[in-house]
């Protein structure tokens, strides 16, 4: 992409209102333009990242043959009263009425959605296990929207649901969407770490939050240093014994409270000095429920002796576009964003020094022209003042910046910047390609 052609406004001051880093960052860079109190419009580089994010959720959920669905954003308001949350959830609950006076609301989560669908087509205990996802917008009239899309009424969300036949099989879905939530974050290159949580309105008996660690995070969190170490690239999905385990393991490692012998244990700790007391942001939220929707919304299979059941379910969320803000709140310097590559929305900021100058020019159009297939390029092609085209590269986070200057040019040189780290290299012209590849695995 051509600066010359995207869509991009950034601005030099911080806005006056937004008080979060990421916040103001991504009114600054022209990710986002507030629509009405906590309802965002995503511009054209604020929606690359959304999507990115979505598309790195997607290709892991299919690696694990969770299927993706798409239900809609509008729901009845009767399978609500059935489950009876139509008045439990409250005002943070948008209620329609259309032209025929039917109760309508805007679906500020699925349970009730999904355990309808599945029970018409999930029938014998053949059937199962099944795991199920959507990626929509969700509506929440909160009380206080704040932060941009940290905390606001419309975002949106990967939510999964999770069907089987007994509690051994659903605490296994749970174990698996645990363990795969960790290879997620892990993949969009941010550190969220599991914690056991509570359950809210979603309702049940077992849950866990997933937090990404920043100072301005409305979690507090508890955990030994030493859960870093866990590992989970190895563990063999098919092996519930192991996927099990290695859920246990990490919970030896993170507590509900900063009190070592209070509510919960830090089973591991052998030394207090690996204990860290910090603050995080929850982007993720997993629930067990067993029976609690099936049974409201009589949803049963057929078990292996004949006999009717009630389908046992979990829930599995992602708040993706809340994502987008985590990570910004957590890596971020003076001069702007400073993106993961896996969710950046260009790798590479190409920066041509001086368009007056023919061979850097040449060189530029030459390398975007054969490139911008194999790489994901953002091409500063404009003739505006240097320090403005680098300032705008940093601010909009881009990881690797590669800059064209008549000086090294003529030497058949160019400069490569690490974003994250500031480090200049020279590079000979003809040894991009390598550096590439060895510095970021491109
Ligand atoms: P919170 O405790 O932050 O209010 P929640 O526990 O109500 O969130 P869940 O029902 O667990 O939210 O929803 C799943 C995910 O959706 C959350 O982990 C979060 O990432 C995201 N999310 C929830 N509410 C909002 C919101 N108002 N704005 C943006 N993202 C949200
Ligand atoms: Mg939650």
């Amino acid at each position: 992409m051509r600066t010359s052609k995207f869509y991009l406004f950034p601005v030099k001051e911080d806005p006056n209102d937004a008080s979060l880093v990421s916040h103001k960052l991504m009114l600054r860079s022209c990710m986002i333009r507030q629509s009405a109190a906590g309802i965002y419009t995503w511009l054209p580089l604020g929606l690359i990242v959304l999507k990115k994010i979505e598309a790195i959720i997607r290709k892991l959920h299919y690696e694990y043959d969770i299927q993706e669905l798409l239900m809609p954003t509008i729901q009845s308001a009767d399978l609500w009263k059935k489950s009876e949350r139509y008045s439990d959830y409250g005002k943070e609950m948008l209620r329609i009425v259309d032209r025929n006076k039917n109760e309508l609301l805007y679906g500020p989560t699925n349970e009730e959605l999904i355990t309808d669908v599945v029970s018409k087509d999930l029938q014998s205990y053949k059937d199962f296990p099944k795991i199920l996802y959507h990626i929509q917008w969700k509506f929440r009239d909160e009380v206080r929207p704040r932060f941009g899309v940290m905390r606001c009424r419309e975002f949106l969300m990967k939510d999964a649901y999770s069907f089987d036949i007994d509690f051994e099989n659903a605490y296994l879905s749970y174990c698996k969407m645990f363990l795969l939530y960790l290879k997620i974050f892990k993949k969009l290159g941010v550190k969220a770490l599991p914690f056991e949580a509570d359950t809210g309105p979603i309702g049940g008996s077992l849950s866990h939050e997933f937090i990404l660690e920043a100072s301005s995070g409305e979690s507090e969190i508890f955990y030994d240093n030493s859960i870093h170490d866990l590992n989970i690239d190895n563990v063999d999905f098919n092996n519930s014994s192991e996927i099990k385990d290695m859920v246990l393991n990490y919970s030896k490692y993170y507590s509900r409270t900063s009190e070592k012998h209070e509510e919960k244990v830090f089973q591991n700790s052998t030394n207090e000095k690996n204990i860290i007391r910090s603050r995080g942001i929850e982007v993720g939220h997993i629930f067990y429920f067993g029976k609690k929707y099936s049974e409201k919304l009589n949803s049963t299979f057929l078990n292996d002796k004949g006999k009717t059941n009630y389908i046992f379910s979990g829930s599995y969320g992602i708040g993706i576009s809340r994502l987008v803000a985590a990570i910004i709140e957590s890596s971020n310097d003076d001069k702007g964003i400073v993106w993961p590559i896996e969710v950046a929305p260009f790798q590479i900021g190409l920066v041509n020094v001086r368009k007056g100058d023919n061979l850097s020019t040449e060189f530029s159009e030459n390398f975007y022209k054969s490139n911008h297939g194999k790489y994901n390029i953002i091409y500063e092609d404009r003739d505006i003042r240097l320090g403005q085209k680098l300032n705008i590269m940093d601010l909009i986070g881009i990881p690797i910046q590669i800059i064209i200057g008549e000086k090294n040019i003529v030497n058949n040189y160019i400069e490569i910047k690490d974003r994250k780290s500031g480090k200049v290299s020279l590079v000979s012209k003809d040894k991009i390609e390598v550096f590439l590849k060895k510095e970021y695995e491109l």
